[in-house]
């Protein structure tokens, strides 16, 4: 299959999956996770119908970007994000999915305003409590909105998770459904700064059924570009 079969076939799954749920097909937006494949191949993606490009690595974003990967789709940042690389991601990243502390959102904050932008972030909710995994946990969602609302060039777009690794994608429902509901129930409080709009969750195994329980943002990688290769890194 190529590049470009894949993403029809990923677009006709995500409009069928949105429909079964009683939703409207253009509210779920594919975010092509595109780590370890190189501009090329990017390039390929966004030709075949990719509007939104979402890159792990601060150093590869950037050497890809030099190369003009993106050109034509929006840019998010996916991965774990260090406090140090926040200032490479900034005003580059139209949506920053893994804001995984009130530390973090800090900085954000501080380097979005000392460029005179507001930039867009989700918050990462580990949702699978994994020891493993970064992110707030779900209570402490409303503390970190409410801190949010205080910091004036960083805008809360609503959720992400990534639950814990399962051998059938049905066994990650309950999380993604009790993602859904912290996003309905942390969306009703209106805080500054905050607008519950994205819920990011759902990847090359279960995107579907992340899409059944209310993503609007699923990240693809696999199931789009084919197999990482891990020897070549
Ligand atoms: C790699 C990655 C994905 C895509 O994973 P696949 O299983 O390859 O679809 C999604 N989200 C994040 C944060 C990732 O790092």
């Amino acid at each position: 299959m190529t590049i470009a079969e894949n993403v029809a076939q990923i677009k006709e799954t995500i409009a069928q999956a949105a429909r079964a749920a009683g939703r409207d097909p253009a509210e779920v937006r594919l975010v092509a996770a595109s780590k370890m494949n190189d501009a090329d191949r990017v390039r390929k993606a966004i030709a075949a119908g990719v509007e939104i490009c979402g890159e792990n690595r601060v150093q590869e974003m950037m050497e890809k970007n030099a190369l003009g990967a993106y050109a034509g789709a929006e840019l998010h940042f996916i991965g774990h994000l260090q406090k140090n690389k926040v200032k490479q991601v900034v005003g580059l990243a139209s949506l920053i999915h893994s804001v995984d502390s009130t530390e973090l959102l800090a900085v954000i904050d501080r380097c979005a305003a000392a460029r005179g932008l507001v930039q867009d972030v989700l918050l990462e909710v580990n949702i699978g409590g994994e020891a493993s995994k970064s992110g707030f946990a779900p209570d402490e969602i409303p503390a970190a909105l409410e801190n949010a609302s205080k910091f004036g060039s960083v805008r809360v777009r609503g959720l992400m998770a990534i639950p814990p690794v399962c051998v059938a994608p049905e066994e990650n429902r309950p999380f993604f459904l009790r993602m859904k509901q912290l996003f309905v129930d942390n969306g009703r409080k209106k805080y500054d700064n905050v607008s519950m709009d994205f819920l990011s969750m759902g990847m090359s195994g279960d995107y579907p059924v992340a899409i059944s329980c209310g993503a609007n943002l699923v990240r693809v990688g696999t199931a789009l570009f084919g197999a990482r290769d891990y020897s070549r890194k």
